[in-house]
């Protein structure tokens, strides 16, 4: 496959997917996607993405919740 953004070979690989919507904020583990060996870039396939969907609609229960430390990058100044 060719990656749609700079026509770079993918491969075919498993992700940590992570969703950041309002107030809200999860990574889902052992996606199936292609990835891009030049840029990078993550391709999900139609129905990988409706599954994600599923979760960022609350239908499964979490394996293990992960602590995320927030950051203000002002502080570092
Ligand atoms: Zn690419």
């Amino acid at each position: 496959m060719k990656c749609v953004f700079c026509g770079g070979e993918t491969e075919h690989t498993l992700v940590t997917f992570s969703y950041e919507g309002e107030n809200r904020h999860f990574l889902v583990e052992n996606v199936p996607a292609e990835v891009c060996n030049r840029c990078g870039e993550k391709t999900y396939s139609p129905g990988v993405t409706d599954e994600l969907l599923k979760f960022a609609k609350d239908k499964f229960k979490p394996v293990k919740k992960l602590e995320v430390p927030v950051y203000d990058f002002n502080e570092s100044r």
